[in-house]
């Protein structure tokens, strides 16, 4: 049963990896000419338990850094608001590490496996268009090609053209919130391992180690007139790059973040932005997943956990029959659980990474005081208990069901 991929971001090659493990025939094409840098990404237990079911979760996590610890901090005072083990209580509940990895690397690492295993992957492919009838679906290319299959799925971002193309899309909103972040040389002086995070008067700075020479860091603002930016790599070889990171109020901020914006190599930008929800992720053959579906959710650090556990649970249902070729209304009954089971899911998650956005951009100085009091507080309320329970996975320890 063939399948068609539109994107090759995160989501795209995870699922590629799932199905061939499954029988079916993916194929995927890809919009960009080439993998475009973006930052880090955060990955979590899920990430890893969905990749252990084709083998390649300790590859995965290679590509990046295990975090063991995480430190919360107030700006200006500089006091330390919490500094836990998280991570580590992550790895022996979940049995795997939660990591941060550079997003071009790991991508890159993704579309390599799905290539290693016969996989076609195809670069320069912008669908354009959508067809489909009972039996097939078609999909024609901005090069004047086409292509047809039995399903296509849907995995090309946040600005899904399958979503616009097939769904009613609702209206996508700006949120007034702007990440500005990249890539920084690490100190040996900030070894070992651990994700800062630094609350402010109405911004925030998160830095996270990628490797034994990288850092991934990320600012929070808020900005009520922003133009749409999705991810847009600011080159800092002119005197605008530079200048949007000198411009950053955590330029100043002692302690890491001024040295670490100071010397970053490689920069974005991205307007958080958020989306009416969709009612129904499918349409006949088609079917969407990762951020094509729900709107990010870059406070989380969950966008590509939530798309590895999407693909796992596509694929779950799709096996569902247990033989292949699927009719057409077993295609539906299995679409239809997936529509039900993670519509629900996606609307807790972006409802959480909302608040995590308020708060990060919380300002006035009663606000902020009772905010790091809540913060200093958080681990004895059982807070991160829901975190790690969040990072769990798709399924229980190791009782994948495909
Ligand atoms: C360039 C870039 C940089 C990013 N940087 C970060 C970051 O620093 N931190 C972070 O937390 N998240 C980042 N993200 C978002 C993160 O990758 C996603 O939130 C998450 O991993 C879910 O992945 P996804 O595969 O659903 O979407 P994405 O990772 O966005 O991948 C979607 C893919 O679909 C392709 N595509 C779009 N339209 C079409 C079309 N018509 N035809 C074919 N292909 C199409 C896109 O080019 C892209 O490669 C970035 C995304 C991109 C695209």
């Amino acid at each position: 049963m063939k399948v068609i991929i539109v994107g090759a971001g995160i989501a795209g090659p995870v699922l590629a990896l799932l199905l061939q493990h499954k029988g079916f025939e993916p194929v995927i094409y890809e919009a960009a000419t080439s993998i475009a840098p973006g930052g880090s990404v955060q990955l979590s237990p899920q990430t890893f338990k969905v990749l252990n079911i084709v083998g390649l979760a300790e590859r995965a996590i290679a590509t990046g850094q295990a975090q063991e610890s995480l430190e919360f901090r107030s700006h200006p005072s500089g006091r330390t608001l919490m500094a836990v083990d998280i991570p580590a209580m992550i790895r022996k509940e979940a049995g795997w590490p939660m990591c941060h990895a550079m997003r071009s690397r790991y991508v890159e690492f993704l579309v390599g496996a799905v290539r290693e295993r016969g996989m076609r992957v195809e670069f320069g492919k912008k669908v354009v268009r959508t067809e489909q009838d009972g039996e097939k679906v078609k999909v024609a290319f901005e090069d004047g090609t086409e292509d047809e299959g039995d399903l296509l799925v849907g995995c090309d971002g946040m600005n899904s053209d399958v979503r616009a193309l097939v769904f009613s899309p609702g209206k996508t909103y700006y949120t007034g919130i702007i990440l500005i972040g990249g890539i920084s040389r690490r100190h040996p002086s900030s070894l070992p391992p651990s994700i800062l995070q630094v609350f402010g008067d109405g911004a925030h700075f998160l830095s996270a180690p990628l490797s034994s020479t990288e850092v991934g860091f990320q600012c929070v603002f808020p900005e009520p007139r922003a133009s749409a930016d999705n991810w847009r790599t600011v080159p800092l070889t002119n005197t605008h790059g530079k200048a949007m990171l000198a411009a950053l109020p955590q330029a100043r901020w002692a302690g890491g973040p001024a040295r670490i914006i100071s010397e970053a190599t490689s920069a974005f930008r991205h307007a958080a932005c958020l989306m009416d929800p969709l009612q129904s992720w499918h349409k006949g053959r088609i079917v969407l997943v990762g951020d094509a579906a729900r709107p990010a959710a870059p406070h989380l650090g969950q966008g590509s956990n939530q798309a590895a556990e999407d693909a796992y649970h596509l694929v779950r249902l799709l096996c569902q029959p247990g033989h292949l070729p699927l009719s057409s209304s077993e295609l539906e009954t299995a679409l239809a659980e997936y529509t039900a089971l993670r519509v629900p899911h996606a609307k807790e998650v972006v409802a959480s990474s909302i608040s995590e956005g308020r708060l990060r951009v919380l300002s006035g100085p009663e606000k902020c005081r009772k905010r790091d009091e809540a913060l200093g507080r958080s681990l004895q309320e059982g807070r991160w208990r829901e975190v790690v329970s969040r990072m769990k996975g798709p399924f229980e320890g190791d009782k994948s069901e495909i």
